[in-house]
């Protein structure tokens, strides 16, 4: 009956540091944030111990009268949430919500039209070598070279030569929101199921902040660690008559067990993604990105080869356009790291510069929102970063400022 630490100093100590690592740094990771305590408590109970294949009330295993409760409450809370016909909790992973969604309704080779990885899509929208680019035929579509936004004439013509039977709508790194009306007419055209992707906004639409995409989507996936703020893991909302599809694809189509401690921790989320404190949270979230947008394009950034796409944003999250300064994304993102600020380098559409440099940075606010992070907080910290993107920048004094800032806002201070 030892602890953690007690038993394996090894693993507390790394586990020590990286609270440590998240206490003492900024992160803007921009699909990261801070699962609050009482989901973290959640996540490590007993429930990690329960067998439970199959769905509340209809189990392959004894002993699952507590686990089904807690089942319940994550669906009827999801459902509520976001207006939902019926939920499915038990995906491990966005990745494998995604992977469910592809296999509970096409075929292999069937096709598929999602956002080009390079443009800003993921993976799983049909990347040539993830399982969803080599088991199905996938079609790519575009941001505009005009104005970064999504081609939507491109993804009628698309469509229209194609006929794919499903449009994948969603991003991982797009500043603006979608049309979902548009998607909606598009697919209604060409028979399409219209399957949306949420995962990076889907805290912003549980907050009425972002356009729901449940009532024009047959299916949408989410993950629950991004901006909805809960454990790492997956859901899926989908119209009543696909609910059947979807569940075998998921139980027993490609997972045994459902986590039930993470479905536990989901739960917890959602009945904090319905609360006024996290509405608060999301609009603290926008505020920060547009403040980040708005001094990221200020005339002496501008000088020193720094822009953002789109020229700003309307969700968490901005893409710093490096493409005109002499420093890369790797390097920006090594001068951010080297100050205290946590972000990812990322391609921008048509990247001159090869895919482990490129010329652009993901830069999210939902973690530094949920740590408490407001207007005037925010400000500071976009231009602790056009300072630090500048040809020449003192780290020392940029570092004290990102310290002064975590210390302002500790972080899991009962933990
Ligand atoms: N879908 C989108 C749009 C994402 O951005 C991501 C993660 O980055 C995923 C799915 C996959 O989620 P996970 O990492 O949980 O598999």
């Amino acid at each position: 009956d030892q602890t953690l630490a007690q038993y394996d100093p090894e693993v507390a100590a790394a586990v020590d540091a990286e609270l440590a690592r998240q206490r003492d740094t900024l992160e803007m990771i921009a699909s990261e944030n801070f699962a609050p305590r009482a989901v973290l408590e959640a996540q490590g109970t007993v429930l990690t111990n329960k067998y439970a294949e199959g769905y509340p009330g209809r189990r392959y295993y004894g002993g699952c009268e507590h686990v089904d409760v807690v089942e319940q409450l994550a669906i009827d809370r999801a459902k509520e949430l976001f207006g939902a016909e019926h939920v499915n909790v038990q995906p491990h992973s966005g990745a494998q919500a995604n992977t469910a969604v592809y296999f509970g309704l096409l075929k292999p080779g069937d096709t598929i039209l999602g956002l080009d990885l390079a443009h800003g899509g993921h993976l799983t929208h049909g990347m040539r070598i993830n399982y969803s680019g080599k088991i199905l035929n996938a079609v790519a579509y575009h941001v505009r070279d005009e104005d970064g936004t999504v081609d939507y004439d491109e993804v009628e013509e698309l469509a229209r030569e194609h006929r794919p039977k499903m449009i994948v709508a969603g991003w991982s790194a797009y500043p603006r929101q979608l049309d979902f009306a548009r998607f909606r007419k598009i697919a209604d055209e060409v028979g399409a199921i219209l399957f949306v992707d949420m995962a990076h906004f889907a805290g912003l639409v549980a907050a009425g902040l972002h356009p729901n995409p449940v009532p024009y989507a047959d299916v949408v996936t989410t993950t629950t660690h991004k901006t909805l703020g809960g454990p790492r893991g997956g859901l899926i909302l989908a119209k009543k008559e696909l609910g059947k599809k979807i569940n075998s694809a998921v139980f027993p189509g490609m997972q045994g067990g459902p986590l039930e401690h993470v479905i536990a921790a989901k739960a917890v989320a959602l009945k904090m993604a319905a609360g006024e404190e996290f509405a608060d949270r999301q609009r603290r979230t926008l505020a920060g990105a547009r403040i980040l947008a708005e001094r990221l394009t200020r005339p002496d950034a501008i000088e020193a080869g720094v822009n953002v796409l789109t020229g700003g944003t309307d969700v968490h999250l901005v893409l710093v356009d490096l493409v005109n300064s002499r420093l890369n994304g790797q390097e920006a993102e090594d001068r951010l790291h080297e100050i205290g600020i946590t972000v990812n380098r990322n391609a921008v559409p048509n990247d001159p510069r090869p895919p482990m440099v490129t010329s652009g940075l993901r830069v999210g606010t939902p973690a530094l929102a949920t740590r408490g992070f407001g207007e005037e907080d925010f400000t500071e910290v976009a231009d602790v970063i056009a300072e630090a993107l500048k040809p020449e920048y003192d780290a020392d004094a940029l570092r004290d400022r990102v310290v002064a800032l975590a210390r302002k806002h500790p972080l899991y201070p009962g933990l």
